[in-house]
């Protein structure tokens, strides 16, 4: 199948790899050259823009930071909606605001152009090897068409509603991981600081029912003393302000994430932003003068 693919970052690269290698032919753009290089390196066919990729694919996927990106890409000028033929389908893949999701799905229907938003969770290891969680907002008999592409990418793909739903999910997904990655920094330095071996504590406590797939994927990370992203400090903020947001519209409080988005801001100001979001142990090591490592 031809299949075009906009935003080539940490996630939308290997995503791609895993289209090539299930067979598909991808067109791909990015604005940063060297990252569409990388894809056509892969095997993938490089358009000079979104407008481009639209010309020639009736299925496009977007994997892009945030709500304005996905709006320029697709309602901009040069973008999806220029170039795309009545009844192409279009699976967004950012992690954006639900409203701007339902927002860009009625400038799609208003050029004949199908629209879900499918966000993931999982990070570039399941990127890489394509086992993300994928949750999908929009016409069931949209995700029913484009269910097997999903799983070329995915481990698992789940309907959770209209239009917008796929990104509220991925909201609750992102305030659990947030405050999953402060109670382990803050536990782990309250051991450390109290003189016990962060692997061992790991080692005692990861079968129990405080394990959890976060600390099992940042503990070794943080004891190693490698921030380097996976998943960056300054996409978790953007995720935190859309839960926000969401929340205040819905009348639901969200006081324990407030407290993340403070932390994560602290740590952007000192520099940290393009960290991977385990770096929130750095903001205890701020308070202690202490290190979490082997
Ligand atoms: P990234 O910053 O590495 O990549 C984004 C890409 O989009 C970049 O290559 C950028 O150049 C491109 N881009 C931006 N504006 C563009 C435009 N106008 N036209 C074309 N390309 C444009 O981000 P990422 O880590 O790959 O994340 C992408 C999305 O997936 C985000 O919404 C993020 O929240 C979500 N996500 C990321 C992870 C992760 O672990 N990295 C996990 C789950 C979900």
């Amino acid at each position: 199948m031809k299949l075009g693919f906009i935003g080539l970052g940490i996630m939308g690269k290997p995503m791609v790899n895993n289209l090539l290698k299930a067979g598909n032919e991808v067109v791909v753009f990015d604005v940063i050259k060297e990252n569409v290089d990388i894809a056509a390196g892969y095997g993938a066919v490089a358009a000079a823009s979104s407008k481009e990729v639209a010309e020639q694919c009736s299925l496009i996927i977007t994997m892009l930071p945030n709500s304005p990106h996905v709006k320029t890409v697709v309602m901009g000028e040069n973008g999806v909606l220029e170039g795309a033929k009545e009844g192409t389908i279009l699976v967004d893949m950012s992690s954006i605001a639900p409203l701007a999701s339902q927002e860009i799905c009625k400038a799609c229907a208003e050029k004949g152009v199908k629209m879900i938003d499918a966000p993931v969770s999982g990070g570039e290891p399941k990127a890489i090897d394509g086992t993300m969680s994928i949750m999908v907002g929009g016409d069931k008999a949209v995700y029913d068409e484009v269910y097997d592409i999903l799983m070329t990418m995915g481990g698992s793909a789940v309907y959770c509603g209209e239009i917008g739903a796929g990104n509220t999910t991925k909201l609750a997904n992102q305030v659990i991981v947030a405050l999953n990655i402060a109670a382990v920094s803050e536990a782990f330095m309250l051991s450390t600081k109290a003189g016990v071996d962060p692997i061992k504590v790991f080692d005692a406590i990861k079968g129990g029912l405080a394990g959890s797939t976060v600390m099992n994927a940042k503990i070794p990370m943080i004891t190693e003393g490698n921030f380097k992203p996976g998943f960056k400090i300054d996409l978790h903020i953007k995720d935190l302000n859309n839960a926000l947001e969401t929340g205040h519209g819905v009348g639901a409080p969200l006081p324990f994430t407030s407290l993340a988005m403070e932390i994560f801001q602290n740590l952007r100001a000192d520099g940290m932003g393009q960290c991977d979001h385990s770096a929130m142990v750095k903001y205890y090591e701020k308070l202690t003068g202490t290190e979490v490592r082997k």
